[in-house]
């Protein structure tokens, strides 16, 4: 396995292979890997020639009260399991080789940015588009793989490909879960013991949400509402979001006509945690 480090050697190594017809996929991440982004690199190992998994924590995605300074970064054990899974290149980018003096263009997808995490985190969704539209550029991926774990981010990754005309095909995988159903986060280890005996909550209270509607309840408050009563109970949470959205859209909705996904935000002391499900209105019901 390579690790590079440079912006023009990256493309110099994807444009090498693209010219040979050689497929090349990608998985961006932060580091600290975990499970969840093991799943996302076997995936794209089974589909393409050539694998690069990038490691940057991308300051741009971070508002000025929020952990980047803390943000874990164990490279040499994330270094390893890109070595174990295969993955071709390991690219290690510094923020200023990402964001050199002079760079100031900006990519928003105002209507998928504003909502949800987007309103608690007003700098984030930028700062992924930015980052997205960058290595996209940089590695030049044929296949790109997200996880549903952060639904949003894969919509605006989504429509951003589209509506840039990218030509990167992007793939969602599901939620790679804590046998106590948690979603596997690198942000999991901020947990006290307390909170993380807590944190199954989350997943929990959208099990209720999903029972609600295969149970056949169409009224958005009452899926709501048995969402709320499985998180009321816990002392340590406290509510940002309990959403029945427009799968594709994300926007709230009164009823439940067709396929929803759930979203839901948490906050447990410090540690934000957020995580959905997308549920299907059970057959036959109209
Ligand atoms: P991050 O390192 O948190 O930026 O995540 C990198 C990629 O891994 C993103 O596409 C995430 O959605 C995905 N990911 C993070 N956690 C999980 C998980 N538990 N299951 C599946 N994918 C995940």
């Amino acid at each position: 396995m390579k690790t590079i480090r440079s912006v023009e050697s990256m493309t110099t190594w994807s444009e090498g292979l693209r010219r040979e017809g050689v497929t090349i996929g990608f998985v961006p991440t932060m580091g600290a890997l975990h499970d969840g982004h093991r799943a996302l690199i076997r995936a794209a190992r089974l589909r393409c020639d050539a694998l690069v998994v990038s490691i940057f924590v991308n300051p741009t995605q971070f508002g000025p009260a929020e952990d980047l300074a803390k943000y874990p970064r164990p490279i040499r054990k994330d270094r390893e399991l890109c070595r174990q899974e295969g993955v071709d290149v390991c690219f290690e980018p510094s923020a200023s080789a990402m964001y050199p003096v002079g760079c100031q263009t900006v990519v928003t997808v105002p209507a998928i940015a504003a909502r949800w995490e987007g309103k608690a985190r007003p700098h984030h969704f930028a700062g992924v588009a930015l980052v997205v539209t960058k290595l996209f550029g940089i590695v030049r991926p044929h296949l790109a793989l997200f996880g549903q774990k952060d639904y949003q981010q894969a919509a605006l990754v989504r429509q951003l490909v589209e509506d840039l005309n990218l030509g990167v095909e992007i793939m969602v995988r599901p939620t790679v879960r804590e046998p106590d159903g948690l979603a596997m986060s690198s942000r999991n280890v901020y947990l006290s013991p307390e909170e993380r005996i807590a944190a199954p909550a989350l997943y929990k209270s959208l099990l209720a949400g999903a029972e609600a509607i295969h149970s056949g309840t169409t009224d958005v408050s009452v899926v709501q509402s048995a969402m709320a009563t499985v998180v009321k109970h816990e002392s340590k949470v406290t509510v940002d979001y309990l959403a029945v959205c427009d799968p594709r859209t994300l926007e709230p909705l009164s009823v439940v006509t067709s396929k929803v996904v759930l979203l839901s935000a948490l906050r447990l002391g410090s540690v934000r945690l957020i995580d959905n499900l997308t549920v299907a209105r059970p057959s036959g019901r109209r």
